[in-house]
């Protein structure tokens, strides 16, 4: 019994509604999350899985595919209500999950602050905060590229550069689906690479797309826009 349940996480963030997928992958002995959302969502996600009759409580896992606030944002309240889960994360985004070292969101964000316009400057700092504020986890096992397990049918890390060096996308080989994470975004419809202003590395982002074209995909699952399924060779090519 291999399962895999897209969570669809509608919220407000400044005044916008927005939505989130993180996924569930299940087997008979594993229960996977992909991401778990921004800070003090642990509610929203404990809700969203109910409502697919998935109880939390049997998580035995949670990869982070990369630290940002939006994936990683729940991590601690998660592990503080189920100790027992594992948390996994790219071996070159350990050092930023578990406060190490400052995120490189940060990093980039307070690069940038001077140069910034008055007016977006109150806000930037408020993103700051935000950004400083999310709680750090420690990883029980750090991934690498290629990595296999047989959890769920069989899953392969995939290292997905360019939004964030360290980040990482999830292929589960039995259904030919990737887990994208921000690696690819769908906008208006479209797959394409994650805003410029949030992908740290461009170049690094295109050459990952160039990678992702070696693997079968019939089905690709992104964070932010859900589902994608539609010629997915040529949608690729064409990023
Ligand atoms: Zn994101």
């Amino acid at each position: 019994m291999n399962k895999l349940n897209v969570l669809e996480i509608n919220f407000e963030f400044n005044g916008m509604v927005d939505t989130i997928y993180p996924v569930i992958l299940r087997d008979d002995k594993e229960m996977i999350l992909i991401d778990c959302g921004y800070p003090n969502f642990l509610a929203l996600i404990e809700d969203c899985a109910s409502k697919n009759n998935i109880d939390l409580s049997n998580l035995t896992k949670l990869i982070i595919t990369h630290h940002d606030f939006d994936h990683m944002g729940s991590a601690a309240d998660l592990k503080a209500k189920y100790p027992n889960i594992k948390i996994l994360a790219s071996s070159k985004d350990e050092k930023y999950i578990n406060g190490k070292e400052k995120s490189l969101r940060l990093q980039q964000a307070e690069s940038i602050y001077e140069s910034l316009p008055e007016e977006q400057k109150e806000w930037a700092l408020n993103f700051h905060k935000i950004l400083g504020s999310i709680e750090n986890v420690d990883i029980d096992r750090a991934l690498n590229d290629g990595d296999i397990f047989d959890w769920c049918g069989g899953i392969e890390t995939i290292e997905t550069p360019g939004h964030m060096p360290g980040h990482i996308s999830i292929y589960i080989k039995e259904s030919r689906t990737l887990i994208a994470g921000d690696a690819l975004v769908i906008e208006d419809g479209k797959l394409c690479i994650a805003n410029p202003q949030y992908t740290l590395d461009m170049k690094e982002a295109k050459k990952t797309i160039n990678k992702l074209l070696n693997y079968e995909i019939d089905r690709i699952i992104c964070y932010h826009g859900g589902i994608y399924q539609s010629d997915i060779k040529k949608s690729l090519e064409n990023i």
